[in-house]
């Protein structure tokens, strides 16, 4: 018994931290495969899966500019560094018979391909996971941003933002013992109040093309799956 899913077409947003397991760098291959699982579970629902993956693991353009980069090249090392871990997905992804590209905002053909929209849906209709790397190919940018650009871009008709908690709460809850989660919250509130979901240029984006973003745990296992057949906790920003 499947169970009625309602979406169609989501792009999964997961930071590269979430690759990087309990290691203070880099990525932890049980961890990029504990991910990829979920990715499969979703995609065995018949739903059609973007993915963008962060850097942070490997590289923050901020964090090279305050060390004495020059923030464009230190940019540019980030978008790289997404690439990476796209890479590291793919493989994951594969090796479980997930078919996968990785699709880059900056040309590099042997490793990947180039970022061609209509290709990329394409892709999508065939039931190809899409990994869209290298951001938006422009520094001064997150790939919160790139992630909202490239889910308007392939009509997704949400962003699932995978984070460690279940949702978007009024403070930290791994703090205070009695900070409440929002079941829904509004992009200005999430604005106005800071609440840390994605940056404040995604959330705007997201927000002049009503894009649901779903904030779940990526902790839980099978959770991911749980939310698409309708189950579990989690916010809706809208
Ligand atoms: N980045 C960029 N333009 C983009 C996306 C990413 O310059 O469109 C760079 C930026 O330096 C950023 C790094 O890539 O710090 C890694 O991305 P991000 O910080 O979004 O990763 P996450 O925090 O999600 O792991």
């Amino acid at each position: 018994n499947e169970p009625i899913v309602k979406y169609k077409r989501v792009l999964l947003k997961i930071s590269g931290e979430a690759l990087m397991g309990d290691q203070g760098y880099g990525l932890h291959p049980p961890t990029v495969e504990r991910i990829a699982r979920e990715v499969k579970s979703v995609r065995d629902l018949g739903v059609e899966i973007c993915m963008v993956i962060g850097g942070g693991n490997i590289f923050r353009g901020l964090a090279g500019s305050a060390q004495g980069m020059e923030r464009t090249t230190a940019d540019y090392m980030g978008m790289l560094a997404t690439v990476m871990n796209a890479l590291a997905m793919q493989g994951a992804l594969e090796s479980m018979g997930v078919f996968t590209r990785v699709i880059s905002a900056i040309p590099m053909d042997q490793v990947c391909e180039p970022y061609i929209r209509r290709r990329a849906v394409r892709h999508l209709e065939k039931k190809r996971v899409c990994i869209f790397a290298a951001g938006t190919g422009n520094p001064y940018f997150t790939t919160d941003t790139a992630a909202t650009l490239r889910a308007n871009e392939m009509s997704c008709e949400a962003i699932f933002k995978g984070t460690k908690v279940d949702g978007v709460y009024d403070m930290d809850p791994k703090k205070h013992a009695h900070a409440k989660r929002y079941d829904t919250v509004s992009y200005d509130e999430v604005l106005q109040k800071n609440l840390g979901v994605m940056d404040a240029s995604a959330i705007a984006l997201a927000r002049d093309n009503n894009l649901p973003i779903i904030v779940f745990s990526l902790d839980e296992p099978g959770g991911f799956r749980g939310i698409l057949a309708g189950q579990g906790t989690y916010t809706r920003v809208q």
